[in-house]
């Protein structure tokens, strides 16, 4: 766990959040300021900042990120119509939360391209 982490204090329960799912690798929770109707956030429950600093002993922990989100827009019912799955990466990326994350938007037309 990263100090001053607002993501692992989510993963160890100090900073409250609407958690949707958890197991001991992953957990998804409703991002606090939505910008779709369906909007949650998939994270690792170990700390990595970024895609950035990814190795490939990440791979399988990746591919659960994605699975996970893909049975949660089944749960959440935005799974037929499609859905968006997003990861800013660094500055110019427009990452704010250095705690690697999977954005899951959905219930609504998505744009392209991104601001
Ligand atoms: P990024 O810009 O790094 O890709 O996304 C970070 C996301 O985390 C933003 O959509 C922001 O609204 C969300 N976020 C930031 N702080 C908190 C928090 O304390 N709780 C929750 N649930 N979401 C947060
Ligand atoms: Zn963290």
């Amino acid at each position: 766990m990263a100090d001053e982490c607002i993501f692992c204090g989510i993963v160890n329960d100090e900073i409250p959040a609407k958690i949707v799912y958890r197991d001991d690798e992953v957990v998804a929770f409703e991002d606090i300021k939505p910008v779709a109707p369906v909007h949650i956030l998939v994270i690792p429950t170990r700390h990595i900042d970024s895609v950035r600093d990814l190795t490939r002993e990440d791979d399988a922990m990746l591919g659960k990120l994605i699975g996970t989100a893909n049975q949660l827009a089944k749960d959440k019912d935005i799974h037929d119509h499609g859905f968006r799955l997003n990861m800013n990466v660094g500055p110019n990326g427009g990452q704010t939360v250095y705690h690697l994350h999977v954005h899951l938007l959905g219930g609504r037309f998505m744009t392209w391209p991104p601001g």
